[in-house]
């Protein structure tokens, strides 16, 4: 028998038949969606498990983007980083916003503080950082600049289930933070997203926005959309968020052996955790400098003929996409830290069924070609 395919994630998934149940209530009740049962359990489950004053749930995490910049009225120009999924700055295209953006920091790969200011321009409303990795951004600084421009602070968060610092949980920084349940994240829902806000004031105009804008069977306020998620998925991360913290356990071991493992390889660097209080471990990105002695391609080919599929996030940055390209902003001279990151970055697999076997054959193959 050949060896299995390992992929850079695969989902972790509960017995089958812990299931069953939660489908027979769907089944008993008739109620499919539309803020069930199963909506209200989640969201009050996950305020409690995050540590936050309040959720709302959504289909997945770029409506939710696209709904958290309608909620705060954003227009104009938004500051972002181009290290990220392409969702982060389609969120502000779909608003008909433009993107700015601005270069990311050596050590962390999220949005680099110090060059928000000089991208602020009068029509700038808005920073959208991404804790890349679930790496916390430095979010007394942007908040600081912020504060001086009166700009509004939007987090892609998509990454950063679960991640505390020493003053709590990640998710409770800047006005929004938008979180993705999506198949391949560390606590999926199949597909879901959520948008963690501070007040019950704000929750009811991102619920509102989500179900078309609608307050009352004769009542739309705003033209707003779907963006509900349904009872089958909000059950499904209510049976996840059992084996959480087992999951999470897993992943810090993996991630410590990797790191292990890997210290001694010349040419590779593995990127710090910040804080190691509540890091989720949701990635492992390795930099693969000048010094190994593959291209970081090479390395990711190499990998593949073994079966492994590491997977080159964020290559290529959003700026190479046609839709972006042509703004000042993504001009690679304003961005030499970024494409570096791009050109040298490789996700390797990390999730809780991977295998110590497997995670030694993934490790043999980048100290082989030394
Ligand atoms: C996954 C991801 C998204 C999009 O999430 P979906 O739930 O798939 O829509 C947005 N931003 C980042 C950084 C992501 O990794």
């Amino acid at each position: 028998m050949s060896p299995k395919t390992i992929y850079v994630t695969e989902a972790a998934m509960p017995p089958l038949e812990d299931f069953i149940p939660y489908l027979q209530q769907i089944w008993s009740t008739k109620i499919l969606t539309n803020g069930g049962p199963f909506h209200q359990q989640l969201e009050a489950a996950l305020c409690a498990h995050l540590n936050v004053n309040h959720i709302c749930l959504f289909a997945n995490a770029t409506i939710a983007l696209v709904t958290a910049l309608q909620a705060m009225r954003i227009s104009g120009e938004v500051i972002t980083t181009p290290y990220s999924f392409v969702a982060t700055a389609h969120s502000l295209l779909w608003n008909g916003i433009k993107p700015v953006f601005v270069d990311i920091s050596p050590d962390t790969l999220n949005i680099n503080p110090d060059k928000i200011e000089s991208a602020i321009t009068p029509q700038t409303t808005a920073i959208m950082p991404v804790h890349c990795y679930g790496h916390p951004c430095d979010v007394d600084a942007i908040q600081k600049i912020a504060d001086i421009y009166n700009l509004k602070v939007i987090y892609d968060a998509a990454h950063a289930f679960g991640v505390t610092t020493e003053t709590g949980s990640i998710l409770n920084h800047g006005d929004l933070s938008v979180l993705s349940f999506h198949a391949t994240k560390v606590f999926n829902t199949f597909e879901g997203g959520a948008i963690v806000c501070p007040d019950a004031k704000i929750k009811q105009r991102i619920d509102n926005l989500k179900n078309f804008g609608i307050v009352s069977q004769v009542k739309v306020v705003a033209p707003g959309i779907n963006g509900k998620m349904s009872e089958i998925n909000a059950a499904f991360g209510m049976l996840q968020l059992k084996g959480i913290k087992n999951a999470l356990q897993r992943r810090r071991e993996i991630d410590a052996i990797y790191r292990e493992q890997l210290a001694q390889v010349r040419g590779i660097r593995c990127l710090e955790h910040s804080s190691e209080k509540e890091a989720n471990y949701s990635y492992f990105p390795i930099l693969v400098g000048s010094e190994y002695p593959l291209r970081r391609d090479a390395l990711f080919e190499k990998l593949a003929d073994a079966g492994i599929h590491a997977r080159r996030y964020f290559y290529p940055l959003i700026t190479e996409f046609p839709m972006y390209r042509s703004l000042p902003s993504a001009a690679p001279s304003n961005l030499p830290v970024a494409i570096k990151a791009a050109n040298e970055v490789l996700c390797m697999p990390i999730y809780p069924d991977l295998s110590r076997s497997e995670l030694q054959k993934i490790i043999n193959v980048i100290r082989e070609s030394i």
